[in-house]
């Protein structure tokens, strides 16, 4: 009964409890997927497979189906730090102070938007060209490297509300040119680990997700088996049927 409550306190203590807002206006973990995984709010598997780098290109994702039009996050600065914020990358209070920011110089937003646009057009070809056009990855590393060049700031180590450790990147001068610095870092830590023969776009032609296949045998085809892999086997079937004779 005694540990109940500790147990509970640790549970609901919400990050926005740091008092670090004044040390910068936003504060970025650099290697958001592994804080994603690290974290006991991750809402279950689905995230934690998917690099953050690979998530952010899969946000230009407008398929019909699956319940509704998808719109590009791009299109519209919330929407942008909505998904930042859901994929781990910013907690509440600095997704706040972004869209304060945003409030304050709706042109520097505007054109964090269209330079977020451009480093996803360049990760979204070395996703699904990388491991075999230099070009793709030549032209990505020069994307990765501006993005990180033009962000100052320094490094440090905060201890998170429920008790373990991250990694963060405070930044000085440009907040909106730092929010693409998890993004980038993401893919950054993907071609060290020698990831990229891994990654590609789904075998369904009306799909335009990539993916990073964690199989062991490495021939894993569909984004996801619950949608484009179960609309395959179906069609399969259907084939099958077909072709019996009457
Ligand atoms: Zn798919």
């Amino acid at each position: 009964m005694a540990t109940a409550p500790t147990l509970l306190a640790a549970d609901v203590a919400p990050r926005a409890l740091s008092p670090r807002a004044h040390v910068a206006d936003v504060v970025l973990p650099p290697h958001a997927a592994l804080r994603a995984d690290a974290s006991p709010a991750a809402d279950g598997a689905a995230r934690t497979a998917a690099p953050t780098w690979l998530a952010f290109v899969n946000t230009d994702d407008a398929r019909r189906g699956d319940g509704g039009r998808r719109a590009d996050v791009l299109l519209d600065f919330d929407v942008f730090v909505d998904w930042l914020q859901a994929s781990d990358v910013l907690d509440a209070e600095r997704a706040a102070g972004i869209r304060r920011r945003a409030y304050q110089q709706p042109a520097g937003a505007a054109a964090s938007l269209v330079d977020a646009r451009r480093v996803r057009a360049a990760l979204r070809a070395l996703a699904e060209r990388g491991s075999a056009s230099a070009k793709a990855r030549g032209d990505a590393l020069t994307e990765i490297n501006r993005v990180l060049g033009r962000s100052a700031g320094t490094r440090r180590l905060e201890e998170r509300a429920d008790g373990g450790y991250a990694r963060t990147f405070v930044t000085v001068g440009d907040a909106f040119a730092a929010l693409m610095v998890p993004i980038v870092d993401s893919a950054a830590e993907s071609l060290i680990a020698g990831e990229l023969a891994r990654v590609r776009r789904c075998a369904d032609p009306r799909c335009a997700r990539v993916f990073l296949d964690t199989t062991k045998n490495g021939r894993r085809r569909w984004c996801d088996m619950a949608t484009c892999g179960n609309r395959a086997k179906a069609a399969r079937h259907r084939a099958r049927q077909h072709a019996l004779p009457r």
